[in-house]
């Protein structure tokens, strides 16, 4: 019977051959695909820093938001609370932690960018640590992958507070990307079309403009935040779970044993009550969430909600407008490092308007060293002679780096100055009142240029 069919429509087939191509049903291109498109990409550092938004990320989940997650390492360093492993051991557990931690609260798509972890506060040393290019790179395919409406993430720049390099890393990175991915000169390997059937290395993705990025700070101080972007409470009750925020925050923060098994363990002998006390009283799990808008493609109003102003489809790529490079004299000396890269870091990014702490400032742990990174830049036709000299608290002690140099014609030179910290009062506060010293620059004795800087002395900070 089956062959009789057979021959049957190999008949047919003879007297109605195959029209010719031009009448043939069109076939559809492949599309990218829809499953990895999100609302919201959170670009974090390390394993447990979703936390820094995942109340936001259950709300958002409630409004049927679809949300990625990209963390910059695995969290390979630091105390392991819940076993023996330590380094690239503990990196593997804690990247299973991460995914379980999201898993509890409903996201599944989650990348990691391989970075290192840093433990200093300075982001050049994160990025140094991470492999930038490598990092950048992946983050902005991730981007083109995900087609986010908005990315949040880190602040980046440098405050009083945990203020981890590797943060400000995360940060960092997603806005080079959110100006990147949409750029087709950018990557431009990852959105060639394939040239063969097997493409093994095209990667046909398509640009991606993303239309608002939003940051979290890591600083301490408030007040420069308050009102540059919206707040949402955390103890609105979530439509889906009928639980406050906060609370499934603390659920979803239940997968990172390694971290806080000790603090687990507590919670895990509470009932409800006691969970909500402690909640309140330690580590602000409570607290309202602050968002600060970085930038926004399509407007919307800067306290507004964070899909404020944003429609569906593709937005053009808009080039980050940089403001112009500031006007120098022809003998300069600025503080460097991270503070002076952040400076043009907002005005390549147009960041302008991102609040930053003047004059810089920074928490350190004392006894110990503060490094003041200088440039002295000398644009004039001949070498010159500068005299540095620091102006510092009582009991501050000047290391190295002061007195008189000589930086040759046309040149730009890095020096830096190195401060001794007196300790702390062996039964005295955790910190103290930050305190304000100052670089002064000399030629011939004029005055080039004075430095402040707000140090705040704690018993235990991050390395410089
Ligand atoms: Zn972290």
């Amino acid at each position: 019977m089956e062959r009789l069919a057979t021959q049957l429509l190999f008949a047919l087939f003879l007297f109605f051959p195959v029209p010719a191509s031009g009448a043939q049903e069109p076939k559809a291109l492949p599309l990218p695909d829809e499953r990895y498109k999100v609302d919201i990409l959170l670009v974090v550092a390390h394993p447990d820093d979703e936390g820094a938004a995942t109340p936001y990320l259950a709300r958002a989940l409630d409004e049927h938001k679809r949300i990625a997650v990209v963390f910059g390492t695995r969290g390979s360093s630091g105390a392991n609370e819940a076993g023996a492993e330590q380094a690239a051991a503990l990196g593997a557990i804690r990247e299973i932690e991460a995914r379980n931690a999201l898993i509890a609260l409903g996201v599944t798509n989650v990348w990691f960018l391989g970075g290192k972890d840093t433990a200093s506060q300075n982001v050049l040393q994160s990025l140094a640590n991470w492999d930038h290019g490598a990092s950048l790179e992946q983050l902005v395919r991730l981007v083109r992958l995900t087609r986010p409406e908005v990315i949040l993430t880190f602040l980046p720049g440098t405050f009083i507070g945990e203020d981890h390099g590797d943060h400000q890393a995360s940060g960092l990175l997603a806005t080079e990307a959110f100006d990147l991915a949409g750029d087709p000169t950018s990557f431009p390997e990852q959105l060639a079309g394939p040239t063969k059937r097997l493409e093994p290395f095209l990667e046909n993705l398509r640009p991606w403009q993303p239309k608002k990025m939003y940051y979290f700070p890591d600083a301490d101080r408030e007040d420069i935040f308050r009102g540059k972007g919206p707040e949402y409470s955390v103890k609105e009750i979530s439509t889906s779970s009928k639980q406050p925020y906060w609370r499934m925050a603390l659920d979803s923060f239940r997968a990172h044993q390694t971290q806080a098994k000790s603090f687990l363990d507590k919670i895990a002998q509470m009932d409800e009550a006691q969970i909500e006390k402690l909640a309140t009283s330690d580590g602000g799990w409570t607290d309202a969430m602050h968002f600060v808008l970085g930038k926004s493609l399509v407007g919307g109003s800067v306290t507004g909600d964070v899909f404020d102003g944003i429609t569906p489809g593709a937005i053009p790529f808009a080039r980050p407008d940089v403001s112009p490079e500031p006007t120098r004299s022809e003998l300069a000396v600025e503080l460097g490092g991270p503070y002076s890269f952040y400076a043009e870091f907002r005005r390549a990014h147009g960041l302008t308007n991102l609040p930053h702490p003047e004059p810089p400032e920074i928490a350190l742990q004392a006894p110990g060293t503060l490094v003041i990174p200088l440039w002295i830049r000398n644009r004039t036709a001949k070498t010159q002679e500068i005299t540095l000299s620091a102006a510092l608290p009582a009991g501050w002690t000047t290391q190295s780096g002061t007195g008189k140099f000589t930086v040759a014609a046309k040149q730009v030179a890095a020096t830096r100055i190195e401060i001794t910290l007196p300790a702390l009062a062996e039964n005295g506060a955790k910190k103290q009142e930050p305190q304000e010293i100052s670089v002064h620059a000399e030629w011939n004795g004029q005055s080039i240029g004075e430095i402040k800087l707000r140090v705040e002395l704690r018993k235990r900070a991050l390395p410089q």
